[in-house]
């Protein structure tokens, strides 16, 4: 048996590596910086913490996850590894006490935030003591274009340059487009060919999109899943305390978690969770970096996130035990509006911002695509796969109508607008509305005006989304997208094309009389 999995059975008591973990390690004993990007809980530490077993010096674990790091030294200890971690909750001393123990070779690993590295303490501290390997956790987090950029973890690649001699280093993260991977190795020098990708797929979670009744859909989800476990997240405070009254109110088991609550408050809740005293937890995003519950049966999201990264982090909480667990978007326009207000309200730059614009663009994508929706989330993260047949667009059996002569209809009115407007007013010009953009630009006009003056406004704009996701419309970047036919849109209006789009029926959700 080789030396690894001798220590995989040994150290950590499994006999297999899980895809991806076999070779990261072989390339890091090989002295190959590498980027590991696997799904959550698909078992990156072992990833640096068995080398480290195999190398004389320290192993140093760049974490911003302050809250984690005793339960992961914790463990680590409890397996009879020693290692030990230093962050802001330890005092002075203690920290000069763990600095020492370091310094000594006594411990493997020693888990520190990102800031830390920067500390007089801690160059002193790599004076003494040889540093073999840096692992950096949450590697996206370096990356500007990533949906958690960290300001803290700007001057780590300068920080790593410095140490002498200069350690392998691998990062470690679950979410990177193939933008932010590319991002992570050129900032920390790793070779781009040593990416290790092991799929985003999960097999055990159904994606579902829901338009509509918000509400109502709640309280009849949860009725129908009553006793199971599951967080509902929403993005505002004044939306989390909303829907955590109205579920009080009908008889939930909930609990509520936003970072306007105190400390005390917050960790009661998140143990109450975390020990299944209540079901349901509605929350902002602030819940969720670190909850490990396995349990998680399904995540909601009343409100729209910002971006599919946020989405599927935030998702992927759901079935981590690897049973049937499902993933619901709640959708609705004004939820993006939430979200464009965020940006707008964000001091970065303005390319940052266009950044975000584009990504909260791809999220809105997700909630008007008709194809799989797994399939969406893994061709965002740069992977191929076929249909899941589990999400509500595969299990749609609504018939698909060809409606290629509408198609053509909004993109030829985009075209006849010069590709210089958004889809509010282009739904304006194909409805006949008399609107007073309409005239001062001119578009009674246009050959397309009123030429679907059957449909509401909501249906066009609603066809239009559908067009955008199904990529024969292209929106500009920023804030207002204007829209401009694709190629595909082209072959469309040439007739080369068809369209075809599944039929639209109103579902009216049962209510029972009592709620
Ligand atoms: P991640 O950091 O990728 O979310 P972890 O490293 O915390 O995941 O691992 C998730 C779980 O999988 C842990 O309980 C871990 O002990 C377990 N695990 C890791 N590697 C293996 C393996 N080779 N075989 C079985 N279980 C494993």
């Amino acid at each position: 048996m080789s030396q690894v999995l001798e220590l995989l059975e040994e150290k950590f008591g499994y006999q297999t590596f899980r895809t991806g973990q076999e070779t990261i390690i072989n390339k890091i004993l090989r002295s190959e910086d590498c980027l590991g990007i696997m799904p959550t809980g698909g078992g990156k530490s072992i990833c640096y913490q068995l080398p480290a077993l195999m190398f004389d010096g320290l192993t140093v674990v760049v974490s911003p996850l302050i809250s984690l790091m005793k339960d992961q030294v914790d463990a680590l200890v409890d397996m009879g590894i020693s290692a030990t971690y230093i962050n802001s909750t330890l005092n002075y001393q203690e920290i000069q006490r763990r600095l020492g123990i370091a310094a000594r070779g006594e411990v493997k690993l020693l888990y520190v935030a990102p800031e830390r590295l920067e500390t007089s303490d801690f160059t002193e501290l790599l004076r003494h003591v040889k540093v073999d390997l840096i692992a950096v956790d949450e590697a996206h987090c370096i990356s500007q274009w990533g949906h958690d950029f960290r300001p803290s973890y700007l001057n780590l690649a300068k920080t790593i340059r410095g140490f002498s001699p200069r350690p392998r280093i691998i990062a470690l993260t679950a979410t990177a487009t193939p933008e932010v991977a590319e991002d992570i190795c050129e900032l920390l020098s790793i070779p781009l060919e040593n990416q290790i990708k092991t799929g985003f797929s999960r097999e055990n979670l159904a994606f579902q999109v829901m338009k509509d009744q918000k509400d109502i859909f709640l309280l009849e989800y949860l009725k129908m899943n009553k006793g199971q476990s599951g967080i509902i997240y929403a993005s505002t405070r004044k939306e989390v305390e909303r829907i955590y009254r109205l579920l009080h109110h009908s008889q939930f088991s909930v609990g509520m978690y936003h970072a306007g609550m105190s400390e005390i408050e917050r960790s009661r809740n998140q143990e109450a969770f975390a020990f299944d005293r209540i079901n349901v937890m509605v929350a902002t995003n602030a819940f969720g970096m670190g909850i490990n519950k396995s349990n998680v049966r399904f995540v909601i999201h009343a409100q729209m996130p910002g971006n599919i990264e946020s989405y599927y982090q935030e998702a992927g909480r759901a079935g981590r035990d690897g049973l049937p667990s499902e993933a619901v978007l709640l959708y609705s326009a004004q939820d993006s509006q939430i979200q464009q207000y965020f940006i707008e309200q964000s001091e970065a730059n303005i390319e940052y911002q266009q950044n975000e614009y584009l990504k909260l663009r791809e999220m809105n994508q997700y909630a008007h695509t008709e194809g799989c929706l797994q399939k969406y989330i893994l061709k965002y993260f740069g992977e191929t796969g076929s249909d899941c047949g589990r999400c509500n667009n595969c299990l749609d059996d609504r018939e698909s109508v060809d409606i290629t002569i509408d198609a053509q209809k909004v993109l030829s009115c985009v075209k006849r607008m010069g590709e210089k407007f958004g889809k509010s007013l282009v739904g304006k010009v194909l409805t006949g509305s008399k609107d007073q953009k309409i005239t001062q630009w001119h578009f009674e006009g246009l050959t397309t005006y009123g030429l679907m003056k059957e449909w509401t406004q909501k249906e066009v704009v609603q066809l239009i989304d559908y067009l955008t996701a199904e990529e024969y419309l292209i929106p500009s970047k920023g804030q207002y997208p204007l829209l401009s036919v694709s190629d595909k849109g082209i072959d469309c209006l040439l007739g080369k094309k068809q369209v075809f789009r599944k039929q639209l029926v109103v579902k009216q959700l049962v209510v029972d009389d009592a709620l």
